[in-house]
């Protein structure tokens, strides 16, 4: 249909398809359309004022207004808008971010791989162990383990990595060998009874089971978000990733620990992994690596895989991967900025302050008649509702749970966004306490609504 009128709804409606939204709805709906931002709020056509409890999708640390950001963006636009890295070309902002990179994370994390999302990102890391060990001769090596309810993009192999059935449904994934093991979340699949380090140490036997019917020597990687995110904000029980870790090392499996949404902060850690006590062979990240004022991801990995991938591209005489926009100048440049600002503000500081006070004040809606679990980790969490709160009975398939997050967060301004029945919130680094009780009311008066 050719649009016939020129209102922005109209025009929207008749134009586009959006990207995880209901198409019929949304031509029913139309779009809320977000005009300007300043701090930690957005304003939509009308004026109207939101909090963004979700800081975009996960990803604005510095909130909506950062004129270094700009700057940055302008200074690097002005002098060189466009370079790309293939073929022995570099350029100063892509460079300076690499070394920047490998400073910020652990010490065996050496090198540096760039893209323009995080889906973009996880492709390229199957793709990567996939030729590294084709160049070790074992191409036998080529699966891999992830986890249900995990989140890694959507492309095909990233798409394949998640494990969402919303992601695999109707688009015939997974494409790639992945095996899904059982999501890390103690409330929801713990058995009756079970503590919490026995559905650790279940969990990590359920791995191990995986790889020796498998044979480890199949098994190329094992993907996880340290804290699952898009999948309902789940932090892992105690002991589960050094468990992980140890099997991973014990069959010579790389460990990749998808930082996307963890990264540069939101733990109130530099990284999710460091957070919970584990070292990654490969760390994916993005969002808040440029506050997502600039796509860009980054994969950091380390010097055993660079080798190995290295040799082969000198035998065959290139390292056929990569993309035009890989290491941008101007969203590299943007992304320096970001982490400086990031450092000189203490974000990563406030996150772990302000997370200890947003947790706190959550917790008053456990006894909520509506709340299973309260969850999450520094700025962070999760309210997970239920119809029932003895039996855990989930809230309800019809998509409540949505119209709490989109209209009755609308209207109380608060941007919020459902992971399945989990309310959830991720606002940007620089949140105040004020502002964080702010949050904590309003979504009181959303759980109220909706009761
Ligand atoms: N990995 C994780 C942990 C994510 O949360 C996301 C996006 O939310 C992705 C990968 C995919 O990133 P993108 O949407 O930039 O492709």
């Amino acid at each position: 249909m050719k649009p016939t009128s020129n209102s922005a709804q109209h025009v929207d409606i008749t134009t586009s398809l959006h990207p995880y939204t209901d198409a019929r709805r949304h031509e029913e709906k139309g779009p809320l359309i977000i005009d300007r931002g300043e701090g930690i709020y957005v304003y939509d056509q009308s004026g109207k004022q939101y909090i963004e409890g979700l800081a975009g999708l996960w990803s604005v640390a510095v909130g909506f207004s950062q004129p270094r950001l700009r700057d940055a963006a302008a200074a690097q636009m002005d002098r060189l808008p466009y370079y790309h890295i293939f073929a022995h070309k570099a350029h100063e902002p892509s460079i300076r971010l690499a070394e920047k990179l490998v400073e910020m994370t652990p010490e065996n994390l050496t090198r540096v791989f760039y893209t323009s999302s995080g889906s973009e990102a996880n492709d390229t890391v199957v793709k990567m162990l996939w030729y590294m060990n084709n160049a070790l001769g074992r191409p036998e090596k080529k699966k891999f383990i992830a986890r249900t309810k995990g989140y890694h993009g959507i492309t095909v192999a990233s798409g394949s990595l998640t494990g969402l059935p919303g992601n695999h449904r109707d688009f015939d994934l997974p494409a790639i060998p992945v095996r899904h093991v059982t999501c890390p979340h103690y409330y929801r699949f713990a058995e009756a009874g079970e503590s919490e380090a026995d559905f650790t140490a279940r969990l990590l036997k359920e791995i191990e089971d995986v790889i020796l019917e498998e044979g480890a020597d199949t098994i190329a990687g094992f993907i996880g978000e340290p804290l699952m995110a898009a999948g309902g904000v789940m932090p892992p029980p105690a002991g589960y990733w050094p468990g992980v870790e140890a099997l991973c090392r014990k069959y010579d499996i790389k460990l990749i620990a998808d930082e996307v949404i963890n990264g540069f902060g939101r733990l109130g850690s530099s990284f999710g992994s460091v957070h919970y006590g584990f070292t990654p062979d490969i760390m994916v990240t993005s969002k808040q690596l440029t506050s997502s004022y600039m796509p860009l991801a980054a994969i950091i990995f380390s010097e055993e895989i660079y080798d190995a991938i290295a040799d082969n591209t000198h035998k065959i005489g290139t390292f056929g991967h990569g993309y035009t926009a890989s290491g941008h100048p101007v969203a590299t440049a943007v992304a320096l900025e970001n982490l400086a600002i990031i450092e000189e503000q203490d974000l990563m500081g406030n996150a772990a302050r302000m997370g200890e006070v947003m947790q706190k004040a959550l917790a008053q809606y456990a006894d909520h008649p509506l709340v299973g679990e309260v969850r999450g980790a520094g700025l962070i969490a999760g309210l997970e509702l239920v119809a029932d709160k003895a039996s855990k009975r989930p809230f309800d398939p019809i998509g409540k749970v949505g119209t709490a997050a989109f209209e009755f967060g609308h209207d109380e301004g608060l941007i919020l966004r459902n992971v399945g029945d989990t309310l959830a919130l991720c606002p940007p680094l620089i949140i105040t306490e004020e502002q964080v009780h702010e949050i904590v009311a309003r979504l009181g008066r959303v759980l109220d609504l909706t009761a």
